[in-house]
């Protein structure tokens, strides 16, 4: 089989970078270990920026989320027993981000794919990109048993952290940053109306909390937990009692509460390789880097490598020029530090580590102080929080 682009991973860079390129006529088939109904069941992200909204139009699979999606405009920071609301659509200037889940944007983009009859390939084993460095690149797997072989002209992986992509390069080629936080979240979904119509980021001596949403009827919850924590141990009545205690009074007073119908744990650590072009294979979304999710940026930093990439591609493609695809790993990188280091600082921020000393308490507490008098430092979150340009 021949085909212009090979796209490891059916995950939401995957299937945006696929979407795009046939939208644009370029040829591509994707490649996935496991079934559609398994990605489709992994519970993620929430908050989409502007330009990852752009991208799904681009795509044409932003139809659904224009008309079931919840534009924010703030959120809040919760601490010391009060609120202060983030006024982002003021301080930006007009900004908004949307809360959509991730499950409904794979969804919408597999839809488009399946209608528009571009080729994907899932339950495909050991997927292997091969002779990247020359300038015939083929992906190789195993369906059904038997061994099988895509050639064509780049190869984009779009794998997530564990995929196989990262993996075939030759160490000395690569350079991996990584930060591991002391802590996980427990995350918890439920059929019940959010406690707030916004985000809540809550900072407690007991820890994190966050107070998300699917929808106007789907709550989503976390709670900063020990790395050794585990689900079982995690009665619905156990997680709500503790997202009270660490709530203000009338948000704790006002949380409606249901059966939960997932429930999961997920440790927060911050990735980054370099670079993330190897000749004809590109690194794509959490192939590449991680973020820990108290900035909602993984998602909204996968499609901002996904328009770079598909950018050089097309210049590739319609004039002949290797320029954007030479500069696709520089471009992508600054844009994806900036997100790393907000992603970090709000995580700094918004949790309590253990074996937090007296002094870094109190340096904890200035930051979220002068954070809430000052509008120049509102401003900064604001900026960073709805996404920087791309
Ligand atoms: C609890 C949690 C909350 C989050 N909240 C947010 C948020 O609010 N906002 C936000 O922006 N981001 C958030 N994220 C991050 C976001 O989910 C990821 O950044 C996003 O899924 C990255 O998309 P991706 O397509 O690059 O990778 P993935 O979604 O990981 O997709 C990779 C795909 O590749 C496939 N694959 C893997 N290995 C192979 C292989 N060897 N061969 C073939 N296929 C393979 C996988 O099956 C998968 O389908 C959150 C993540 C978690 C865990």
């Amino acid at each position: 089989m021949r085909t212009q682009v090979a796209i490891i991973g059916s995950g939401p860079s995957g299937l945006l970078l696929g979407q795009l390129l046939t939208e644009a006529g370029i040829d591509n088939i994707i490649l996935d270990r496991v079934d559609k109904d398994y990605i489709l069941g992994r519970v993620r992200a929430g908050v989409l920026e502007e330009g990852t909204v752009g991208l799904l139009d681009q795509a044409k699979a932003g139809a659904r989320l224009h008309a079931g999606g919840l534009p924010h405009d703030g959120f809040s920071l919760a601490f010391d027993g009060r609120d202060h609301r983030i006024d982002l659509y003021e301080l930006t200037g007009g900004r908004r981000v949307t809360v959509y889940g991730q499950t409904e944007v794979t969804r919408d983009l597999m839809e488009r794919r399946e209608a528009s009859g571009a080729l994907s390939i899932y339950d495909a084993a050991n997927v292997t990109p091969q002779g990247f460095d020359g300038r015939s690149p083929f992906a190789t797997y195993v369906k059904d048993g038997a061994a099988r072989r895509i050639d064509c002209d780049f190869i984009a992986g779009c794998d997530g952290f564990h995929g196989a992509s990262r993996k075939v390069v030759p160490e000395r080629a690569i350079k991996c940053f990584e930060k591991v936080y002391p802590f996980g979240w427990l995350g918890l979904l439920a059929d019940v109306a959010p406690v707030s119509h916004e985000l809540i980021y809550a900072n407690h001596p007991r820890g994190f909390a966050l107070c998300s949403m699917r929808s106007a009827t789907r709550s989503r919850y976390y709670l900063q937990c020990p790395l050794d924590e585990r689900v079982e141990d995690w009665s619905d009545d156990r997680f709500w009692d503790e997202l009270r205690r660490r709530l203000p009074a009338h948000h704790a007073e006002a949380l409606k509460t249901a059966p939960s119908f997932e429930k999961s744990i997920a440790p927060l650590r911050s990735f980054v390789a370099e670079p993330m072009r190897f000749g004809r294979l590109f690194l794509v979304g959490d192939a590449a880097h991680i973020v820990p999710p108290t900035g909602a940026k993984g998602l909204n930093l996968a499609a901002s490598d996904v328009h770079y990439l598909f950018s050089g591609l097309i210049e590739y493609y319609r004039e002949g020029s290797d320029h954007g695809i030479d500069a696709y790993s520089q471009v992508a990188l600054s844009r994806v530090w900036k997100s790393v280091r907000f992603s970090w600082w709000m995580t700094t921020m918004m949790h309590r580590f253990p074996n937090t000393g007296d002094f870094d308490q109190r340096i904890q507490e200035a930051e979220l102080d002068y954070l809430t008098h000052s509008r120049a430092a509102s401003t900064v979150l604001a900026e960073n929080y709805v996404g920087l340009p791309f």
